[in-house]
């Protein structure tokens, strides 16, 4: 298949041809090398001396020269013409691969995804791959080897060698084996060997040699972690939805279909990701499972290891670049034959690929946010599931508006998991109202008597709030004075426990000031962040256990896990976190949860903040429900009669997804329309607004795509930067792409000329 949006590369590519060298030459053959740099096409070099270009194959790594360095490409095509003129052309250096590192279905992905996301194809490349990968490692791992040469052999009953036992000694024992000895094996079998090997190579008795090692001993580093939910290979009987969920999803094996799980937490919807796994493996096919962050969800990859009795590869940001490029050699081995991974693993290889699971789809985690090519690993996810002809199933107790756009299109087929029928009834969700019930230090007291109520009954809490820190202000009592960033424009939160203040943008940090920097009055922290609630809790609930879950107390997995253990063990009582909290776990133990501060997502800027708010909403309320007792959560809001929470409260999420898509639709926003971003910054103030003005000054004439901007980023200086953003609009895709294709090269030189950072977002998900 042609891959869509292909026009892109050969626009660009005709700038580089020099037409009248080209005219001249005879067919020479050359090979197009992508290389790990801003440049929009491959570079052409001849194959190396003595080799056809044929000869080396399409997905190896070369060594190539690029100006005065060397630089470490991809082979992605070969040509008969190069696009230089001939005397310009240089010859690889070296093929440092035997066979592709990447085959021809993940080439046709990578190639998709630098089409459509309009990103240098070398880049994209490099994303795919492990560092060490990317430096010229080999796919494979190696052992260094000894052996003793012919010569060698010969010696070894010679008596040269009797007044130097240890290379005697060293020498008898490689004549003993035809094929000679590893390091590891002669470190076991003869201390101080380094040495004698290092005179017999010299001599030419013994040769070095560098092996692929047999088989790694683990396919990932991530020690067994502890509260694993089940253990053994058992399987629970499934119910008659889970049954027939897999039923439809597995007739779909060996062909392209996409199926949207849909399901409360704790419906059983990883049950059925667990079955159709076993099904495909068992089939001879792997599968790969993307799942939003593995830090927080130890006890997903645990049930994973505990019941598919194959080797599993674990790929996520967490892991040094050792463990990353073991689990990657793994999966393409075809050693580990299922991987769990974060975003990037979505371009994992996976030699006879047979699923794809996308767990909690709608997580904004999917979407590569800063630098680089902005991706969506589940839109990937999909494509790549086209591309291989495999089923794809995105679970989700709320999936995003996109996805479900595309169930109503008929582009993807629905699946629905009931509760089960051992679970509690869905919680009872009602609204707090501020206006009545005004707040002390954030909690009102119908809260606080409902958390009585619960704690009381033996039930645990949970408190939201989705903000971390003691507070996000600190405000002068006499002058109004309020701490700001230096470099952003933003208020400095406050941190009490370690006595700082911290900008949550750009990560400054200084200590706590006691007094106002201005006039040198007292100064208190104003609003409410974790550590705050937790210390007010403290005090209202003195004999109650309580954590916190945020990212500041639970910066290292052993803290998470501490902090996950001593809620499922019912330890702790109370449970104060951050979105955090969110992700996947599952408390059976909290019969409440409350909801501190709803209002921030009602009235943003970003047209996706409602649907984020209302996803967060639902999935916190998912925590409430303790074993068969329906739980109950609480909302406080100064907003209750907001069109939003109204519609949560009656129709829950399927009512909040019904009316948002109307809103949508009215708007022409996503999914009824296609947008992609261009944000830019500047360290001058002006500088972004104005590289953009310019840029759309260049826009080519296109009746199907509207431009909207430049503006000011909502926060315009972040980092000591200036931020500015140029909205691109249009109905459908191909006329999108297309003018996106003709302008972007333009506004490349431009960048250059004007030193602005910029970046093209091809479906954002943030618009500031
Ligand atoms: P989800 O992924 O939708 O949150 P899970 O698959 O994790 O739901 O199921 C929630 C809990 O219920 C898990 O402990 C799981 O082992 C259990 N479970 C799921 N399906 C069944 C079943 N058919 N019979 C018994 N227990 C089940
Ligand atoms: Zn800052």
């Amino acid at each position: 298949m042609r891959p869509r949006g292909g026009h892109l590369s050969t626009e660009l590519s005709t700038v580089t041809v020099d037409n009248r060298s080209v005219a001249s030459a005879a067919a020479i053959g050359v090979l197009r090398v992508a290389i790990d740099a801003p440049l929009r096409h491959p570079f052409d070099y001849l194959a190396p001396a003595g080799l056809a270009p044929a000869a080396v194959p399409l997905g190896v790594r070369v060594r190539v020269p690029i100006g005065r360095r060397e630089a470490i490409g991809m082979v992605v095509d070969r040509a008969e013409q190069p696009q230089v003129s001939v005397a310009a052309l240089k010859a690889v250096r070296q093929v440092i691969d035997a066979t592709p590192l990447l085959d021809s279905a993940l080439m046709q992905l990578l190639r998709w995804t630098a089409d459509y996301y309009h990103h240098p194809l070398g880049e994209v490349i490099a994303a795919a791959l492990p560092r060490a990968l990317r430096t010229g490692a080999p796919c494979a791992a190696q052992v260094e080897w000894w052996r003793a040469t012919p010569a060698g052999r010969d010696a070894v009953s010679a008596t040269a060698l009797h007044r130097a036992p240890r290379q005697q000694a060293l020498l008898e024992r490689l004549a003993q084996t035809a094929h000679g000895l590893s390091s590891a094996d002669l470190a076991l079998q003869l201390p101080g060997w380094r040495a004698a090997a290092r005179v017999l190579l010299q001599r030419g008795s013994i040769e070095r040699l560098e092996l692929d090692a047999p088989a790694e001993a683990s396919a990932d580093a991530q020690p067994a972690r502890s509260h694993a939910p089940e253990s053994g290979r058992h399987a629970p009987a499934l119910s008659a939805a889970q049954s027939a969920a897999l039923a439809s999803i597995d007739a779909s094996a060996g062909s392209y279909a996409a199926w949207v799980l849909q399901g409360a937490t704790g419906s059983g919807k990883t049950e059925v990701y667990l079955q159709c796994a076993e099904r495909t493996l068992a089939r001879g096919g792997s599968v790969l499972v993307l799942v939003p962050e593995i830090g927080l969800t130890p006890q997903l990859v645990q049930r994973f290891r505990a019941r598919l009795a194959v080797d599993i590869a674990v790929l996520h940001s967490g892991l040094s670049d050792a463990a990353r490029l073991a689990a990657w050699r793994a999966a393409h081995s075809g050693r580990a034959r299922a991987l769990l991974g974060t975003r990037s693993a979505v371009f994992a290889p996976l030699p006879q690929l047979g699923l794809i699971v996308v767990d909690e789809e709608h997580d904004s985690s999917y979407k590569q946010h800063d630098g680089g090519c902005r991706y969506s690993a589940r839109d990937l996810a999909v494509v790549r599931a086209q591309q291989c002809g495999v089923p794809v199933v995105l679970g989700s107790a709320t999936p995003a508006l996109e996805t479900l756009h595309n169930l109503d299109l008929g582009r993807y087929r629905g699946l629905t998991l009931p509760r089960r029928d051992d679970q509690a009834l869905a919680p009872r969700l009602a609204l707090v109202d501020l206006r009545a019930h005004a707040p002390h230090r954030g909690l009102s007291t119908p809260v606080i008597d409902a958390m009585r109520r619960h704690l009381a009954a033996s039930g645990q809490v949970l408190v939201f709030i989705n903000r971390r820190g003691y507070a996000p202000t600190l405000l002068c009592t006499a002058c109004g004075w309020i701490a700001p960033c230096q470099a952003c424009d933003a208020r400095m939160t406050v941190h009490r426990a370690s006595g700082q203040l911290r900008c949550h943008h750009c990560g400054a940090q200084q200590p706590l000031a006691a007094r106002c920097l201005r006039c040198g009055f007292e100064v208190k922290p104003v609003g409410q962040g974790t550590e705050r609630v937790e210390e007010t809790l403290r005090e209202l609930f003195p004999d109650q256990a309580l954590v916190r879950l945020d990212r500041d107390s639970a910066a290292r997995p052993e803290q998470l896990d501490a902090i996950l253990d001593s809620v499922l063990s019912g330890t702790a009582r109370i449970l104060v976190g951050t979105q955090m909290v969110t992700k996947g776990h599952h408390f059976p133990g909290v019969s409440l949860v409350v909801v501190l501060n709803a209002d921030q997502g009602l009235f943003s800027t970003d047209f996706r903040a409602a649907e984020r708010l209302a996803q967060t909403m639902v999935q916190v309320a998912g925590r409430a429900g303790r074993e068969r007792d329906r739980g109950e959560v609480l909302i406080q809001t100064q907003y209750p009669e907001h069109p939003l929470l109204r519609s949560l409260l009656s129709g829950g999420y399927a009512g909040f997804a019904a009316a948002a898509l109307i809103e949508r639709e009215a708007a022409r926003w996503p999914p009824f329309g296609r947008l992609a971003v261009l944000r830019a910054s500047t360290r001058s103030s002006g500088g972004a607004l104005a590289f953009l003005a310019a840029a759309r000054q260049l826009a080519p004439a296109a009746a199907a795509v509207r431009l909207l901007g430049p503006v000011a980023a909502a926060m315009a200086r972040r980092a000591d930067r200036y931020h500015a953003q140029l909205l691109v609009e249009g109905a459908e895709r191909r006329p999108l792409h297309r003018f996106i294709a003709d302008w972007l090269p333009q506004v490349e030189t431009l960048a250059r000329a004007q030193r602005v950072r910029y970046a093209l977002d091809v479906d954002p998900i943030d618009i500031e």
